[in-house]
C-alpha cells in the first residue's frame, strides 16, 4: 500500500534542504509526498505549541514546481496541523530537514528539526529528522546531493521495517561526497560542548540588553555516539524517545524522606 510521507523542516519552506528532502522522498517508489513547513526560519525554536493565536496556511510552489503549504506556526505546529487532519488523509511518516547544521547530543531539545519529529511521536506517527554536518564557516550554497541520497536510503530501509512505537530517528549525515561516506552507525547521544557567552551591551537610551553569543558548539567524539560517528565520516542514526525520566535517580530520590518534617 502506498505510504503518505509529510515533509517539514525548521529553516522555512524556501530552504534548499527542504527541497532536497522532498526530491529524495519523491524518488521512493509507492509513496505520496505532502509538504507543510514554516513560512520562516524557526531554527533553535525547540518543541513549540502555538495556543495564543490562530494558525494560517498558504499554498506555495517550490523551486522544482512541487506544491507545498507554508504555515506561520513552528515546525511542531506544522506537524500537528498535518497529523490532526489538514491533508485529510492519514500520514504514515514525518520527515524533517534537511537541516544544514548537525543536531547532536543535547541539541535535540533545541532543534526545530528534531522537535518536529518529536511532535510526530505525540500523534503516534514515526518521525525521522535529517541534519547535515556542514561546517559553520562554509562559504556559498551547500551541496545536498549525497545527503539527499542518504535520506532516501534511510527512509526506504525504515519503511521496510516495523518502526518501534514512540521512537524517532535522529539522522546526522557527514558533509562529504557520497563515495567518502563510510557507512551507517547506530549511535547514542554524545556530549555537545557549548561555548556560549553572554554579551551585554547598552542601547541608545542607556538600558542594557543581552546577546547569547560565543562560538558554535563542539563535541566530544566518543565512539558509539552521534558526535563520534559524524566526525569519523559515518551517517549517525540515533533512536530517540520522549521519555526523559532519569530512571537511575528514582530509588535515590525515594530515600530523601519527602514526608518527614
Ligand atoms: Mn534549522
Amino acid at each position: 500500500m502506498s505510504k503518505h510521507i509529510l515533509v517539514t523542516n525548521d529553516d522555512g519552506v524556501t530552504a534548499p534542504g527542504l527541497l532536497a528532502l522532498v526530491q529524495a522522498m519523491q524518488a521512493i517508489p509507492d509513496t505520496r509526498v505532502s509538504i507543510l513547513a514554516p513560512d520562516r526560519n524557526w531554527s533553535g525554536s525547540g518543541h513549540v505549541k502555538t495556543l495564543d493565536r490562530p494558525l494560517r496556511i498558504k499554498e506555495v510552489v517550490l523551486a522544482d514546481g512541487s506544491t507545498a503549504f507554508a504555515s506561520d506556526g513552528a515546525p511542531s505546529d506544522c506537524v500537528a496541523l498535518a497529523l490532526l487532519g489538514f491533508f485529510e488523509e492519514k500520514i504514515d511518516l514525518v520527515v524533517s530537514g534537511i537541516n544544514p547544521m548537525a543536531n547532536l547530543g543535547h541539541d535535540v531539545t533545541y532543534s526545530g528539526t528534531v522537535t518536529a519529529a518529536m511532535e510526530a511521536l505525540i500523534w503516534e506517527t514515526p518521525g525521522i529528522a535529517f541534519s547535515l554536518g556542514s561546517l559553520e564557516n562554509h562559504l556559498g550554497a551547500l551541496d545536498y546531493t549525497s545527503a539527499s541520497a542518504i535520506a532516501c536510503r534511510v527512509v526506504e530501509t525504515s519503511l521496510a521495517h516495523r518502526f518501534t512505537v514512540g521512537m524517532l530517528l535522529n539522522v546526522n549525515i557527514p558533509y562529504l561526497p557520497a563515495d567518502q561516506i563510510k557507512g551507517f552507525h547506530i549511535t547514542r547521544q554524545g556530549l555537545r560542548v557549548y561555548r556560549d557567552r553572554l554579551d551585554k551591551r547598552v542601547d541608545p537610551r542607556g538600558r542594557p540588553y543581552y546577546w547569547i553569543g560565543g562560538d558554535s558548539p563542539t563535541g566530544t567524539p566518543e565512539e558509539g555516539t552521534d558526535v563520534g560517528a559524524l566526525s569519523a565520516g559515518y551517517v549517525s542514526i540515533t533512536p530517540i524517545q520522549l521519555d526523559l525520566t532519569m530512571y537511575t535517580s528514582i530509588p535515590t530520590l525515594g530515600d530523601w524522606g519527602w514526608e518527614n518534617k
